[in-house]
């Protein structure tokens, strides 16, 4: 059986119905790719790796990670901190605006849980993925450590997997943010960037710009994703464009990304090539943007995979 852990942080999500009414679910980057994953290839072992509470929202997590099938053996409950969340509110226009409780979150305390056994355990993985979110989350006196579990599981064998996601307000300044990057670029076997997270750190615009810029590093395979433009791959050195047939009826590209990720993982650990990987990603994400909030029900979301 092939395995994949996601590492970061999943949050609590409360969502604004009416002036009255909270909807309260769960999302965040790394979980929404594990549930696609998991959903369209349930063959492939898919862990999350990161630290909750001891607390009842924490259990209720843990639980809804269980009801997705997800392996939770990595997840781990910190004594005395919580987990974070979000409020999300869509105001007349389609607009989303987000409120986050995320800087003292139980997640940024991960690493600490990374000990000689668990670093061990995580070796016999294929893939281990993180994102600049994940970066971005886990303490700052907690990243040497950190690169050095990454290196520890890259010569163990283990593909090393990454998608920048550039949120500027989870970092101090761009210098940091392109600091780790640098590191995460340098280990990656795998990568998964967006045009438009790319473009404010490194004044990339397009996605040849992105493959550019990539080549001082010595990453096997490169997907750049552009909304509904196509996707442009790369795998030891080939270049591939795949056609996307843009969505007309976009609700909430929440999570587009995420979904896209997930499946185009799962299907290349399912031994699909590339141009199958693509389409498949680009078909989950389509099926997600025409869904309210990040993980689409999941009736709806087989059923639009089954086409
Ligand atoms: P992110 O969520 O990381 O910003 P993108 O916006 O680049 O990611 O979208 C990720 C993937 O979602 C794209 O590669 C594409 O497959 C799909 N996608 C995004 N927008 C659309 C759209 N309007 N129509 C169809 N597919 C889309």
């Amino acid at each position: 059986m092939k395995n994949i852990y996601f590492m970061g942080e999943c949050m609590v999500e409360l969502r604004a119905m009416s002036a009255a009414t909270l909807h309260q679910s769960f999302a965040g980057d790394v979980y929404n790719s594990a549930v696609y994953l998991k959903r369209s290839f349930p063959q492939v072992a898919t862990s999350v790796v990161t630290a909750l509470g001891q607390d009842n929202l924490s259990k209720k997590m843990l639980e809804r990670f269980e009801s997705e099938q997800l392996d939770t053996q990595f997840v781990f409950a910190h004594d005395s901190k919580v987990p974070g969340m979000y409020y999300i509110e869509t105001d007349a226009f389609g607009e989303r605006s987000f409120t986050y409780w995320r800087s003292d979150s139980a997640a940024k305390k991960v690493v600490s849980f990374l000990n000689t056994d668990v670093v061990k355990q995580l070796s016999q993985g294929d893939m281990f993925f993180f994102s600049g979110i994940s970066l971005a989350v886990i303490d700052e006196n907690a990243r040497e450590d950190f690169w050095r579990v990454v290196k520890q599981l890259k010569s163990a064998g283990v593909k090393i997997v990454f998608d920048p996601n550039y949120r500027a307000r989870l970092w101090n300044s761009v210098d940091e943010t392109k600091t780790q990057y640098d590191l995460a670029f340098g280990l990656a076997d795998v990568t998964l960037p967006g045009v438009e997270d790319l473009t404010t750190l490194y004044d990339v615009h397009s996605v040849e710009d992105v493959i550019e810029y990539l080549k001082i590093y010595n990453i096997d395979e490169i997907i750049v994703k552009n909304g509904p433009e196509s996707v442009i791959t790369q795998l030891d050195n080939t270049l591939q464009s795949h056609t996307i047939i843009p969505v007309t009826n976009v609700v909430d590209t929440t999570s587009a990304g995420d979904a896209f990720n997930g499946v185009y993982l799962g299907a290349r650990l399912s031994g699909k090539s590339i141009a199958d990987a693509v389409q498949l990603g680009a078909k989950a994400a389509g099926a997600v943007i025409q869904q309210p909030g990040a993980i689409a029900p999941k009736d709806v979301f087989q059923l639009a995979m089954a086409k």
